[in-house]
């Protein structure tokens, strides 16, 4: 994969692509056409991204003029349409407006950047007060939302099978923690550092839920994407971290693929070698790590897996083993010989993961 400068911008879509692929051979062009369309949308998105990062035109001015520890958010409105940003409806410090939309797009940026402020002392995804800019009602009947490597695009679902994308705070942090990763680790989106990438995707937009709604790690539902699907979907999400392969068993979306143990894992040059299936590995070490240790999970393990993104030794290709290894070098370097130790160490055992 080709790397630019060091900036290397990640694509990532919330709904992965084999279940449009699979959405898309539907008998029912009310279902087929939206995911079809979203395909092709997805498509081109990426490539305009990929010329955008060979013009250099991907480097990102942190704002200027702005207060150092406040988010700088931006909501713009596609209108249905694909141009980007779009017309801006709501700038930071605005009072809500009447679209639900909007709003609940300006609360998701607030509430994960809030989360790495007050958790990990970061000052927006870039740590230097990187201005959030976020579009919805991206395109019509579009099933999916990015971060395309400068801004968040969310479409409004086809309301057959997914819901409107903004509903979701966890798929908002999924989102822009691939900025966060983009900025510190920048693992590379295939095969295992690929999911490992997705995976702190997952770690940190759940962690975003759990932060804004207060909850344990023993309340937290550890679910990505629970208010996306359609009251026809036979399931509760797109994953699940607590029982990753359970988020849905549906007659037109299929089954969740994910396996939670390096047992199952799954061979596939699919999806980037399958970095939304095996994410589910190192999701479930965490989730056990951090309902081991019990408490909010933001706090201990939250704080040793944001150790390991940002401390500098993680490197691009990383694979599981090596992500493991430095959870257990971190929470040691933190915490010392305790608790946490055991609970990281038994977590990643637990999935099947050596940590030496
Ligand atoms: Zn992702």
């Amino acid at each position: 994969m080709t790397s630019f400068g060091g900036f290397q911008p990640v694509f990532c879509t919330i709904v992965p692509p084999h279940v449009l692929d699979k959405l898309a051979q539907n008998e029912d062009p009310r279902l087929a056409d939206p995911a079809r369309r979203t395909l092709q949308r997805d498509a081109s998105a990426r490539t305009r991204r990929h010329l955008a990062a060979v013009a250099g035109a991907a480097a990102l001015t942190p704002r200027a003029g702005a207060e150092a520890g406040k988010p700088h958010r931006t909501i713009y409105d596609a209108r249905n349409g694909t141009d980007l940003p779009g017309t801006k409806v709501r700038g930071e410090g605005d009072e809500p407006g009447s679209d639900a939309t909007v709003n609940r797009a300006y609360t998701g940026l607030g509430a994960t950047f809030e989360l790495f402020l007050s958790a990990y002392r970061r000052d927006s995804i870039d740590g230097s007060g990187l201005a959030l800019d976020a579009t919805v009602h991206y395109d019509r009947e579009y099933n999916n939302a990015f971060w395309d490597g400068e801004q968040m695009v969310f479409g409004d679902g086809d309301g057959e099978i997914f819901l409107d994308f903004t509903r979701s705070i966890d798929v908002i942090g999924h989102e822009l923690a691939h900025g966060v990763t983009q900025y510190t680790a920048n693992l590379t989106y295939y095969g295992q550092s690929g999911a490992l990438n997705e995976s702190l995707s997952d770690v940190f937009g759940s962690l975003v839920k759990q932060y804004s709604l207060g909850q344990s790690a023993a309340e937290a539902d550890w679910l990505i994407g629970a208010e996306l699907l359609a009251p026809r979907v036979t399931g509760k999400a797109l994953r699940s971290m607590k029982e990753p392969g359970t988020a849905y068993d549906d007659d037109v979306l299929g089954k969740d693929p994910q396996p939670a143990t390096m047992d199952d894992y799954v061979h596939t040059s699919r999806d980037n070698g399958g970095v939304h299936i095996n994410s589910g590995i190192p999701n479930h070490a965490f989730y056990r790590a951090a309902t081991v240790l019990g408490g909010n999970a933001w706090e201990r393990a939250g704080q040793v897996w944001y150790d390991v993104l940002t401390g500098g030794e993680l490197e691009q290709d990383a694979r599981f083993t090596d992500f493991a290894a430095l959870t257990v070098k971190a929470a040691r370097e933190r915490y010392g010989d305790g608790e946490e130790l055991d609970a990281v160490s038994k977590a990643w055992e637990h999935v099947g993961v050596r940590t030496a």
